[in-house]
């Protein structure tokens, strides 16, 4: 029987003698079959190796898009974030929700100072004041509220705190002491915790959604005082920062500060107090405390030796600007200054702020102010 030669399947049937049992063509096929089976698994082998490159490749191209600055890396973080966004935001909600009712619950627990901690926060404030450069003076008020507001524990020792905070006025030289019953016949303003729709009832100009000052009249719109605004939240701020940036806001102007009168000084930079922060920031982080260019004071009250020529209901009272002029010039010949900075502390007294041409008493500041 002829043996097959693998003639008719062509020069590879021949190489390898298809069926024949032959040891040489046995050892052929075995040998093509580890061959195929080794080239498939370098086929393999390679393929993943170019794979594993092409992710390095790629992860390496996304850092260096990242690294090449914070556009292209936050544009991908918003783009992860957007996917992600709504819970983000329910998120942020969430925590402002809960500072707006840890404030509120501590509220419900406040126990009013006792004359003891009034004379600590007052020493110290005292102190500041007398460090400041600035002719120390003591303003009063009195507390008012307008409609049903709830306790007012916690307003009252808020405003007692924040306006004599080391960190706000006294820097200027003002501290600040309550009167009560009588004497607020005689204070120099009157702080008042009020309804959101009263507020228009102390002047058309004021608003129902911020606060105002109109006169002597400090009025703290009590909807912003138990909720803040979102700008304020959204951008960081507490509720509990909020009031205190309100407080000497609006006091700011009974100081003969106006609004904006100082810009947000760049991204990130803290906002200025006379800034109106509960409406926008201008790209500044939420400050609740005046800025060093903010130190001056506009408005002087009374001195014992002037009462005679400024009675209490004087209208020059309700012109801050005009009224401190004459004060100012009584004061400069009453006080002896031993700031060592006599030039810049006298430029303050004269309501200049430091580093503006801006006269408070050439801008003749309104007797209302009704945002924030
Ligand atoms: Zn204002």
């Amino acid at each position: 029987m002829p043996r097959f030669t693998g003639s008719r399947s062509g020069p590879v049937g021949t190489f390898i003698g298809r069926f024949s049992r032959e040891p040489k063509y046995v050892i052929r096929r075995v040998a093509v079959v580890v061959l195929i089976v080794a080239f498939v698994a370098a086929v393999v082998w390679s393929t993943a190796i170019a794979g594993g490159a092409l992710e390095r490749v790629r992860a390496q191209s996304a850092d260096v898009a990242a690294a090449k600055g914070g556009t292209s890396a936050s544009s991908s973080n918003k783009s992860a974030k957007s996917t992600d966004g709504k819970s983000q935001a329910a998120a942020d909600a969430d925590q402002q929700a809960a500072d707006i009712a840890a404030t509120l619950k501590s509220d419900k627990s406040a126990k009013p100072l006792t004359d003891a901690e009034r004379t600590s926060i007052l020493q110290q404030a005292q102190s500041t004041a007398a460090d400041s450069g600035d002719v120390p003076q003591t303003f009063t008020y009195c507390l008012e509220t307008k409609g049903d507001v709830g306790s007012t524990t916690a307003f009252s020792n808020t405003v007692y705190r924040t306006l004599n905070n080391a960190k706000g006025w006294p820097r200027a030289g003002a501290t600040f002491e309550q009167l009560n019953g009588d004497d607020c016949a005689n204070a120099d303003m009157t702080l008042i915790l009020s309804e959101a729709k009263y507020m228009s009832d102390f002047s058309e100009g004021c608003s129902g959604s911020y606060s105002c000052r109109v006169g002597d009249q400090v009025i703290i719109n009590a909807d912003r005082w138990n909720g803040g605004t979102e700008d304020w939240l959204k951008a960081g701020g507490t509720l509990a920062r909020y009031r205190e940036m309100v407080i000497n806001h609006e006091v700011g102007h009974r100081l003969g500060h106006y609004d904006n009168e100082t810009a947000c000084a760049g991204e990130g930079q803290p906002a200025p107090l006379m800034l109106q922060q509960s409406m926008r920031l201008d790209g500044c982080t939420p400050n609740e405390w005046p800025l060093d260019s903010e130190l001056w004071i506009g408005w002087h009250r009374v001195e014992p030796e002037l009462t005679r020529l400024f009675s209490p209901d004087s209208p020059c009272r309700e012109e801050p600007g005009r009224y401190s002029m004459s004060v100012r010039r009584s004061a400069r010949f009453a006080r002896t200054r031993s700031h060592e900075n006599r030039a810049s502390a006298s430029s303050r007294l004269m309501g200049v702020p430091n580093g503006s041409s801006a006269s408070p008493a050439g801008r003749s500041e309104s007797p209302s102010n009704r945002a924030q």
